[in-house]
C-alpha cells in the first residue's frame, strides 16, 4: 500500500493479453484502490503504448527487442523508462513500488517471473498456470522463503475462496469444474477432421488462443489438475473434474461429512482476477450481476476420457513428479503451436505429448535450470514427433 496514496500499486506481466486487459478494466473500475506500476508484454507495442499513457506506469517492458525500441522511441518524453527483453519480466516482477505481482503471461516463460515474485516476498497473483506446472516444486520451495498466491485461474480462485477459514484435514477433494469446450459430446473419429477456426470457437469464455485450444483438447484441465495439487497440497487421487457446460460453478470443495462448497457467477474473469487484486477484502459492484432465478438448470457430466486423452495424460505426469509435468507442458506449447499453424491435426496434439513423455525418464527438479534443461529436450522431442506426423499425415492410402 502506498503511504501517501493508500493505493495498492500492481505489476502486470502479459498486459495485452487477455487477461490482462481484463485486469486494466479491474484497475479502471477502482482507481482509488488500485494503481499501475508496471506493464509488460511480448511484442505488442501499440496496444502496450496506449496502455502506458492511460495508466502511467513507472515501468513499462517488452520481451521483443526490435518491438521494446519502437515503443521507446514513441514514449520519450513521457519519462516512463522502457526495458527490453525477457529480463523486464523480472524487473517488473520485483519492482519496490508492486505489492501485487499479476502474472497473465501465457506459457512457461511465467517460470522465472513467478519465482522473482514470490523470492522478493509478493503477493502473486497467479494466471500463468504453466508455470505451476512446469515447475511446481521449485514454486513451493520459494513460497516456503515468502511470498504468497492467490490464484486467478477461475477453479482455483473458487477452490482458494471456498477454502477460506477451513482446515485441510476437513477436505475430502476438490472438484474442478470443466465446460467440455466446443467439441464436448463429440467422439473420437469425429475429432480427427476439426479446424482451428472450430477449435477456437469456446462455448462460454473468450481467451487468448493457446489456452482455448487448451480448453477444446481438455489439456487446459489437466494442467490445471496440476496446478490445485501444488497450490492446494492434494494428492492427485483427490483432484477430481466433473464436466459442468454452463461454466457457472467454478469448482467445488466436497468435505469429509460429504458436503459441498462451491462458488458460483456468471463466466466472467474480471471475477476471479479482482478477487486476487482485492485479497482479503472483496470489492464490489459486481462486474456482472447473477440472477438466480434466470440461470438455467445447472448440470453434470463425466468426462469422456477416451476421446480427451489429454485429460489422462496430464494426471500420468502430475503422478510421476519430477520433471514429468515439465516436459508435459513444454510438448503441449509445441504441439498447439504446431496446430495452430496448421502443421499438426487436432488428434496430432494428443499424440504429440504422448510421444514426448514416453521417453522421457522423470528426474526430481532442484533448480530452474533442470526445468530449462528438460524443457529444451522436449520441445526439441516435441518438433521432431511433429515434423514426423506433417510428414506423414494419417490419410488413408498414404503410409
Ligand atoms: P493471451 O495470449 O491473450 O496473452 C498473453 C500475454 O502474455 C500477452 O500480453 C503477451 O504479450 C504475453 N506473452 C506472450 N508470450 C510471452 C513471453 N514469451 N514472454 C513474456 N510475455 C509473453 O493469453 P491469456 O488468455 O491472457 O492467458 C494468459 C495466462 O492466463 C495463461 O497462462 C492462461 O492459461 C491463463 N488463464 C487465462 C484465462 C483467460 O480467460 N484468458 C483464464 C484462466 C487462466
Ligand atoms: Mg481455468
Amino acid at each position: 500500500m502506498d503511504k501517501e496514496t493508500g493505493k495498492r500499486g500492481v505489476s502486470i506481466l502479459g498486459s495485452t493479453g487477455s487477461i490482462g486487459r481484463q485486469a486494466l478494466e479491474v484497475v479502471e473500475a477502482h482507481p482509488d484502490r488500485l494503481r499501475v506500476v508496471a506493464l509488460t508484454a511480448h511484442s505488442n507495442y501499440q496496444l502496450l503504448e496506449e496502455q502506458a499513457r492511460r495508466f502511467r506506469p513507472l515501468f513499462v517492458g517488452l520481451v521483443d527487442e526490435g518491438a521494446a525500441a519502437e515503443l521507446r522511441r514513441r514514449l520519450s518524453g513521457t519519462g516512463m523508462a522502457v526495458s527490453a527483453g525477457a529480463e523486464c519480466l523480472l524487473e517488473a516482477a520485483v519492482h519496490p513500488e508492486a505489492e501485487v505481482v499479476l502474472n497473465a503471461v501465457v506459457g512457461s516463460a511465467g517460470l522465472p517471473p513467478t519465482l522473482a515474485a514470490l523470492g522478493a516476498g509478493k503477493r502473486l497473483a497467479l494466471a500463468n498456470k504453466e508455470s505451476m506446472v512446469a515447475g511446481g516444486d521449485l514454486v513451493l520451495q520459494a513460497l516456503r522463503e515468502g511470498g504468497e498466491i492467490v490464484p486467478v485461474d477461475s477453479e482455483h480462485g473458487a477452490v482458494f475462496h471456498c477454502l477460506r477459514g477451513e482446515e485441510m484435514r476437513h477436505v475430502e477433494s476438490i472438484v474442478l469444474t470443466a465446460s467440455g469446450g466446443p467439441f464436448r459430446g463429440r467422439r473420437r473419429e469425429d475429432l480427427a477432421s476439426v479446424t482451428v477456426r472450430e477449435a477456437l470457437s469456446h462455448p462460454t469464455w473468450s481467451m487468448g488462443r493457446k489456452i482455448t485450444v487448451d480448453s477444446a483438447t481438455l489439456m487446459n484441465k489437466g494442467l490445471e489438475v496440476i496446478e490445485a495439487h501444488f497450490l492446494f497440497g492434494l494428492p492427485y487421487s483427490r483432484i477430481k473434474v466433473v464436466v459442468h457446460p454452463q461454466s457457472v460453478i467454478h469448482s467445488l470443495v466436497e468435505f469429509v461429512d460429504g458436503s459441498f462448497a462451491a462458488q458460483l457467477s456468471l463466466p466472467d474473469m474480471r471475477l476471479p482476477i479482482s478477487l486476487a487484486l482485492s485479497y482479503p477484502e472483496r470489492w464490489g459492484p459486481p462486474f456482472t450481476r447473477t440472477v438466480l432465478a434466470e440461470l438455467e438448470k445447472l448440470t453434470f457430466e463425466e468426462v469422456d476420457r477416451e476421446t480427451f486423452a489429454c485429460l489422462d495424460l496430464a494426471y500420468r505426469a502430475g503422478e510421476a513428479g519430477g520433471t514429468a509435468p515439465a516436459v508435459l507442458n513444454a510438448a503441449n506449447e509445441v504441439a498447439v503451436a504446431a496446430f495452430l499453424r496448421g502443421r499438426l491435426p487436432f488428434l496430432g496434439i494428443e499424440e504429440v505429448i504422448a510421444a514426448t513423455l514416453e521417453e522421457h525418464r522423470p528426474r526430481p527438479v532442484r533448480t530452474l535450470q533442470d526445468v530449462q534443461e528438460v524443457e529444451e529436450w522436449a520441445r526439441a522431442r516435441a518438433e521432431e514427433a511433429v515434423e514426423t506426423q506433417a510428414g506423414n499425415p494419417a490419410e488413408p492410402g498414404r503410409s
